[in-house]
């Protein structure tokens, strides 16, 4: 098999806010096309892990390396390197005067600067892909959870990013909605679409995960892929998380 190319490499990250610190010595790497899974405890970094790999946190010290190039604010365009790495959130955030292709095609046409029919035609189909070609013209409000979140995907997806960062992305669903996402999500990762999610749906990084990271008090503790990380962890600490999660 071909060697995956290395899409994003941390090294020794660390980050505190104040006195708190909150990442420390952080290592890790995501290769194309995988689903890297980061799970782990509230309060132990996961958000603000993915808030410095999208730049929305400034790291104290240690490298972010996108495809190659360290990043560093001040001498890269930061708005550039963002267009590549798109960010789902838990409280997904669509803009609630504009219908669903509204919000879909707002970036790709004021930031990726291509024409609107253009965008209109890729939204359409994105639309389809995350199972919501009835619903273009529809405001937010008028969707569940599951489907806001749904649009929330193919909004990221609209700028054709090389990465995909979701934070929780079905935690603030009813739990009968959470499954229509977490089938989004496993399509996407078919495409071969390059993922990180922080979840605590341990059925979905088990068997979509190509990759597991397991995060205690803003260290990794664990990383493995996911037969060995859930049937045989190392760790005392990786072990009682699980019990908790089962
Ligand atoms: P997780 O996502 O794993 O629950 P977070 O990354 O959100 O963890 O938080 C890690 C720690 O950092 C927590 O103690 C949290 O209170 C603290 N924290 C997160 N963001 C900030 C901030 N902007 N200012 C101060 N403390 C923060
Ligand atoms: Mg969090």
């Amino acid at each position: 098999m071909e060697e995956q190319k290395t899409i994003v490499r941390i090294k020794k990250l660390n980050k505190s806010f104040g006195d708190l610190h909150v990442l420390k010595d952080i290592d890790m790497k995501v290769l194309e096309s995988d689903v890297v899974c980061l799970i782990g405890s509230s309060g132990s970094g996961k958000s603000t892990l993915l808030r410095c790999l999208n730049f929305l946190e400034k790291k104290d010290n240690g490298q972010i390396i996108i495809e190659g190039e360290e990043i560093n604010p001040g001498t890269q365009d930061i708005n550039k390197v963002r267009e590549k790495i798109g960010m789902v959130f838990q409280h997904f955030q669509l803009f609630p005067h504009m219908t669903v292709l509204e919000n879909i095609i707002e970036a790709p046409t004021h930031v990726r600067k291509i024409p609107k029919n253009q965008a209109v035609e890729e939204a359409k189909e994105l639309l389809v892909k995350v199972g919501l070609e009835d619903k273009t013209d529809v405001y937010p409000s008028k969707l569940s959870g599951g489907q806001q979140q749904r649009v929330a995907i193919a909004r990221a997806l609209a700028m054709k990013p090389d990465i995909l960062l979701f934070d929780e992305p079905t935690s603030a669903l009813d739990p009968e909605l959470v499954g229509e996402v977490l089938t989004t999500m496993k399509e996407l990762a078919e495409d071969g679409m390059t993922m990180v999610v922080v979840t605590h749906e341990m059925g979905f990084a088990r068997e979509v995960g190509d990759w597991i990271v397991f995060m205690h008090d803003g260290r990794i503790v664990e990383s493995a892929p996911p037969e060995v990380f859930f049937s045989n962890p190392r760790e005392e600490r990786t072990k009682e998380f699980l019990k908790t999660t089962s």
